[in-house]
């Protein structure tokens, strides 16, 4: 029988990156990719654990399998990721039908755990901290232009909401080399735009090297012949030093745009939050931020609703997001994690206040993201070209090196190209322009 899989994958591009190494191993050990789930024998959820949303769709998807796992007994359903990782053979409780569980640092032996799953085995694999094979794992990239790269994992932060320090473990870098080599390779083959990814970047390289090595790791790539562009996801505004800010200045290859995580403007909110900043610095930075580096879009994550959060509280955050101007924002109705801080605490916002407040963060933020739009109109922007627009398949759908979306009139032949737009026109959410 040939060994057909299909993976499904929730959450963020470290958890999309995941799936590009799952598929790598897999290939790797002579199994094939089916098309669609209905095709394969063994189906793989990629699980994140971030919201709440992301989980209950989870136990929807795979509990749809129930059914035909009851017809085809030789069914394999195994799930990975974030979820799997923090809650380990309890999800089996969860969802006895399910054959694998295996943690984030365990996809190199899931060809092992799909042969022991063989014959009905219920199999668990959660490795606590990553293995020396993480960083050989095969990747199979979805995209030949765009890459991403993963520079860390784990989290030392324990923010008071997140549950990632406890679902990836601590703070692990990958060595310097390494991933020197691998972007080395990635432009030789034709990777024009790497991301990196970890899940607070700019402390990269503290646990190996003893101080931070961001700043150092971005001036180290922007010298490789090739590549064109790179991006980072995401940095945290307490270690984002002015040594990173100048090499974003300074390094022609990084892009203009930065991933500025708020989460709330109110220091006794940030407090709770332990987010090691004050409102104040904050904004000192994203001063600083757009007098180095000109043109440079900053874009952020706003958590509405923090357990006791005021008005007076939400108005420091209307006021940070009217300061910092930034392109858009990533925004969330706080809802808790089961195992954080904030679970625990009291003083929950009702939700129609939550709403309420909600509603109006849109509002201002729409109004920055248009002003930030309208300010490109009859320029000339360098796009990357990703593929045809969701809507027509005349227009071609491109980003700017700000990660602006620009729909032109354009052929698929520019897909993975560069190509320069003149923006003729400005919505909030993304640019409309033409050939040059
Ligand atoms: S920095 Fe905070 S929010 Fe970000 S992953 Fe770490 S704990 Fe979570």
């Amino acid at each position: 029988m040939t060994k057909k899989f299909f993976v499904v994958t929730y959450g963020c591009q470290m958890n999309k990156h995941d799936s590009e190494k799952i598929v790598g191993v897999l290939l790797a050990h002579g199994y094939e990719c089916a098309k669609e789930m209905e095709k394969a024998n063994i189906v793989i959820f990629n699980t994140c654990c971030v919201r709440k949303s992301a989980e209950d769709k989870l136990y929807g998807n795979v509990n749809s399998l129930k059914t035909i796992k009851d017809k085809n007994k030789d069914l394999i359903i195994a799930v990975g990721g974030c979820l799997a990782q923090k809650e380990g053979s309890d999800l089996q409780m969860k969802m006895p039908h399910v054959d694998i569980i295996f943690g984030t640092h365990n996809i190199a032996n899931l060809p092992n755990l799909i042969e022991s799953a063989k014959g009905g085995r219920r199999v668990t694999e959660i490795l606590k901290v990553p293995s020396s094979k993480i960083k050989d794992l095969p990747v199979r990239r979805e995209n030949p232009v765009r890459a991403w790269v993963t520079i860390s994992t784990g989290c030392n932060n324990f923010c008071s909401y997140c549950i990632v320090p406890y679902a990836r473990g601590r703070e692990t870098s990958r060595p310097f080399e390494d991933i020197v080599l691998e972007v080395e390779k990635l432009a030789d083959e034709g990777t024009l735009e790497i991301t990196l990814l970890g899940q607070n970047v700019n402390s990269y390289g503290m646990d190996l090297y003893g101080k931070l090595h961001f700043a150092k790791l971005l001036r180290r790539l922007n010298e490789i012949d090739g590549l064109e562009r790179i991006r980072f996801m995401s940095p945290h505004p307490r270690d984002f030093g002015r040594d990173v800010v100048l090499a974003s200045a300074e390094c022609d290859k990084v892009c203009e745009h930065i991933h500025l995580p708020l989460q709330a403007g109110s220091d006794r909110v940030l407090k709770k939050m332990k987010r090691g900043y004050t409102k104040k610095d904050y904004l000192a930075l994203v001063e600083n931020i757009y007098k180095m580096v000109p043109g440079c879009s900053i874009t952020t994550d706003v958590i509405v609703g923090f357990p006791g959060e005021t008005e007076e509280d939400f108005s420091n955050t209307l006021d940070v997001v009217r300061r910092a101007k930034y392109d858009n924002a990533f925004m969330f109705v706080y809802s808790p994690r089961e195992g954080t801080e904030a679970a625990k605490m009291k003083n929950r916002v009702p939700k129609e206040i939550k709403m309420d407040r909600f509603a109006r963060l849109l509002e201002v933020q729409n109004r920055n993201s248009l002003q930030g739009n309208l300010c490109l109109v009859d320029n000339e922007v360098e796009v990357l070209v990703e593929g045809e627009s969701k809507k027509n398949k005349d227009v071609m759908m491109g980003r700017t090196r700000t990660n602006k979306v620009v729909n032109f009139p354009g052929s698929t032949s520019l897909i993975n190209t560069f190509a320069r737009v003149k923006i003729k026109e400005a919505r909030s959410w993304s640019l409309k322009g033409e050939l040059k």
